[in-house]
Parts: C-alpha cells; structure tokens; sequence
C-alpha cells in the first residue's frame, strides 16, 4: 500500500512501538499511587514530560497531557474563557478550524457567546485585515490553527498573537498539523496555549497535550490532582512515553520537510503535466510540505478515490463525510471555491515514510486510469 494520507494519521514509528512495550508491560502502576510501582512509573512520566518540554520549547509545567489535540482545543478555549476577566467575552476562530473546532464555535455562540470567525482569501491565507477589524478591546480569546489539515496552508501565528496581546486578549493555536512537519517552538511562537497530537507525528493515537504559558490563568475542565489539578484523570503513561519518542525523532524536522516539499512538487508537477486538468488549490500560499489539495477537472473524489484503491493508493477527499453522502468541504467553500469543484477535492498527504519511488509509481499509474474519465468529461461538457 502506498500511504498518502499522513494529515489523517502516520504509522508508529518502530522506535515509537519499542518506548511503549516497556511501559505497557512493566510500568502499569498508577502514577499517583504512594507505593514503588506508582514511583516508578511517576518518574518515567516527569521524564517523558522533561523531554516534551525540550523538544517543543517550553517548561516543563507548561505541558498538561490530554487525549490529544480535540480535547487539548476544547481545555484551552473553554478553559482560557472561563478564566477571563469579566467585560471581554468574544470569542475569534478562522473560518477554516477542523470541523471538531468549529463545532464547539457553534456551541459557544448557541450558549449566547459572541464568536466571529477570521475569513480566509482565494489563496487559502488569513485575511488579515479583516483580523485586524476583529480582534478589539472586548475580545477574550483567539484560537487559530497554525496550519490547515485540509490545504496545508500556514497561518501567520505570530502576527495574530501580536494583534491578540496588544488589544489585551489570550491566543490560543491549533498545532496539530504543524508540530512534526516545521520547526516548531513553543517560547518563540508568540501563543499563549497550543495544542498537539501524537498520531500526527507518527505516535500514538488518543494522547496529546495543551502547552500552557506559566502564568495564564486556565479554569479545569475536568476535575482531579493529575497535571497540577489542571486536567483530572489517570495518566496514559505508555501513550505519553510514546510521544515523547515521537519527538525525539524529530531532531532533524528541517531536513524531512525539505525533503518532503520536493517529494510534493515532484508529484504536483507530474500531475499536472500528465494532465493539464488538474488544478491544485493554494498552490502560491506557504503550505506544509508534504500536503497537496487538488482537483482533476471536475471529476468526483469518489471516481478518484476508486481509481486510487485499485492501485493500492491511500488518499483522502476534502469532504467532510456524513451518513449517505458528502458535503463540500468548509475550507473550500470559506476560499470561495464553487461546490462542483469542492465534490472534486482530493487530498494527498505525504509524510516520513514517504519515497520517491512512491511518488514515481503514482505518477506511472494514475493518469492512464484518470485521462479516459477527463477526456469523457469534455465531450460531455455544456
Ligand atoms: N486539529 C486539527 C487541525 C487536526 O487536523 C486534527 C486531527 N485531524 C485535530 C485537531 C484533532 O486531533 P485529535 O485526533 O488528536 O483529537
């Protein structure tokens, strides 16, 4: 199987799977307990702790482990409004969040919260004038993601953080697709809360953690002595250990992005000269390296995906599926992008274990199988 759809999940990495074995089996004791089993495994959570701490730029005390990056959202913007001084209660999102975020957006204005949300240009990039217009005096909080699951476009993170602090509010940022495939560092990035996920850097699933600015004040969500009373709840100490071996591994996250941006110019350029056709979305933004939101002419992602299954490829639609049927994607749709070519988006996802050899194989295979359908579709255009 050729996996193309690291922005929905990655592999554990081997070195992933070994940190957590030892754990799994030896180290089950609960970290709160007094006796030397619960000692134990409470020192390999301080250690797993220190090294995520090393890794991302921050302190120690500034880690809270969660269950990842949705849960981590929902601490740091319930969590972080909670706590604001009474006379600010606006809420900004961008219009682009994971479709998890937006939810809880909606909650927020259905509770009689008032939450605007940041629109995006053609290009997929913050309008950041209208950033500017938004973030007043009244404003308690900015949550915004750092870079887009669907299109990979980067979001100017630092820049909104500055508009944040400057009219008195917090900045809350969504790292979930960031952290793992570009430099990333917590002290510098200018947010006061971020949030991250290990399954996205080829760690494990259901762990993840809120990184929290000492000093900024952050109502629980839940209630126990866990992560200084800040999130309640037994620690998933071989999940946490594992995603500290995640990072580990991403000493040298430079290089792989390098070596992923050419990975995905070599497959856009492919494509797109085997088939005019295609269009790729955002293609001038500063985008993640490996991530590429396309379409061939109009043809649908289901035919797409089809033609990509027979070939043992894994890819992934812009769509958010529902039951019965899918629906343009919002991010699409917040760019201005016309729903018959939204019902188009294919989303190809590169990641660490990704090869040229991948990517030449594709390239071999797909557009005799997409060309025929293409040519079908101009005869048969209006
Ligand atoms: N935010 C973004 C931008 C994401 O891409 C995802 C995962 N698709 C999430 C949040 C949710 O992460 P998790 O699976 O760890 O809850």
């Amino acid at each position: 199987m050729i996996y193309l759809d690291h922005n929905a999940t990655t592999p554990l990495a081997p070195s992933v799977i070994a940190a957590m074995l030892p754990v799994l089996s030896d180290l089950w004791a609960n970290t709160s307990s007094q006796h030397a089993p619960g000692q134990d495994a409470k020192r390999a959570l301080g250690a797993a702790r220190a090294t995520v701490a090393r890794i991302v730029g921050c302190k120690p005390v500034e880690v809270i482990f969660t269950s990842g990056a949705t849960e981590a959202n929902h601490m740091a913007v319930r969590g972080l409004l909670a706590a604001t001084a009474s006379g600010r209660n606006r809420v900004i999102f961008s219009s682009v969040e994971h479709a998890g975020h937006l939810r809880l957006a909606r909650s927020l204005a259905q509770a009689g919260i008032p939450v605007d949300f940041i629109p995006v240009r053609g290009d997929g990039t913050l309008d950041m004038a209208a950033a500017k217009a938004l973030i007043t005096a009244d404003v308690a909080l900015v949550s915004l993601m750092a870079a887009n699951n669907e299109t990979g476009v980067l979001m100017p993170v630092s820049e909104v953080a500055a508009l944040t602090h400057a009219a008195g509010a917090v900045m809350h940022v969504d790292a979930t697709q960031f952290i793992g495939k570009l430099p990333f560092n917590f002290a510098s990035c200018g947010a006061d809360a971020v949030s991250l996920s290990a399954h996205k850097f080829q760690g494990p699933k259901g762990v993840g953690a809120l990184l929290l600015r000492q000093g900024v004040a952050l109502v629980p969500q839940t209630s126990g002595s866990q992560e200084r009373g800040r999130r309640g709840g037994t620690e998933n100490l071989a999940g946490i250990v594992g995603m500290a071996a995640a990072l580990d591994l991403l000493g040298d996250v430079g290089n792989q992005a390098d070596r992923l941006a050419t990975l995905r110019n070599t497959l856009e350029t492919g494509l797109q000269q085997a088939m005019p056709e295609t269009h790729i979305w955002c293609q001038t933004a500063r985008r993640l390296p490996g991530t590429s939101y396309l379409r061939f002419g109009q043809l649908s992602v289901d035919v797409v995906l089809q033609r990509l299954e027979r070939l043992g490829v894994a890819a992934s639609s812009g769509a958010a599926c529902s039951s019965g049927g899918s629906e343009p994607s919002h991010v699409l749709a917040a760019m201005g992008v016309p729903a018959e070519e939204a019902l188009a988006a294919v989303r190809f996802s590169l990641g660490a274990t990704s090869t040229l050899a991948e990517v030449n194989h594709l390239l071999q295979t797909l557009p005799p199988l997409l060309v025929p359908l293409l040519r079908e579709e101009m005869l048969t255009a209006p």
